[in-house]
């Protein structure tokens, strides 16, 4: 059987390894076929997240009764940008309540786009963040004050996270904590 390099992972293998341009033809492509599928699940993973962002672009659109074009033109919402920003975010923690992405249940519809403070001008660059869909919901509810409020009983609760991974006995009742002593 003959042999080809694959241009991608620069293995050589038996040329049924690669799989045909077109069915029935008889030229192959230049890459093996697994790494023609990375590729290919590469792609789909960019779409998703561009998707995500055309999603936000639109809902916000409705929302902040504005044209997309000047969401995109005057305030700088670049759907690339904005695709890969929220795919960053999501391999990390929600900028409000320090939750891991990976840790909650609905996987990417759990990352949103929120307008930080609406009264004022909508520039992608200063006024949005992405968090997750819980925070956002609880913040458009809220007036600022409660917000606020909010916002400083997540710093006491992730204070409190930390002291528990130092000694784990702390969440206990008081009594069964005095007990393991
Ligand atoms: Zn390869
Ligand atoms: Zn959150």
């Amino acid at each position: 059987m003959n042999k080809k390099r694959c241009k991608d992972c620069g293995g050589t293998y038996n040329e049924e390894f690669f799989n045909l341009r077109h069915k029935g033809g008889r030229t192959r492509q230049a890459v093996c076929n697994i790494c023609h599928q990375t590729r290919r699940d590469i792609i789909k993973e960019v779409d998703r997240w561009l998707e995500k962002a055309r999603r936000a672009l639109s809902h916000h659109v409705k929302s902040l009764k504005r044209t997309s074009d000047e969401l995109i033109n005057i305030f700088g919402w670049d759907v690339k940008k904005m695709a890969r920003d929220a795919k960053h975010a999501f391999l990390n923690t929600c900028d409000y309540c320090g939750t891991k992405y990976a840790d909650m249940v609905h996987g990417m519809a759990e990352i949103t786009l929120d307008i930080v403070n609406i009264k004022s001008a909508p520039f992608y660059n200063i006024n949005t963040k992405w968090v997750c869909n819980s925070c956002n919901g609880r913040k458009q509810k809220m007036s600022t004050g409660e917000w606020g409020r909010y916002l400083q009983y997540v710093t006491a609760w992730k204070a409190q996270q930390r002291k528990l991974e130092k000694n784990p006995l702390l969440a206990l009742p008081l009594f069964e904590y005095a007990e393991n002593k």
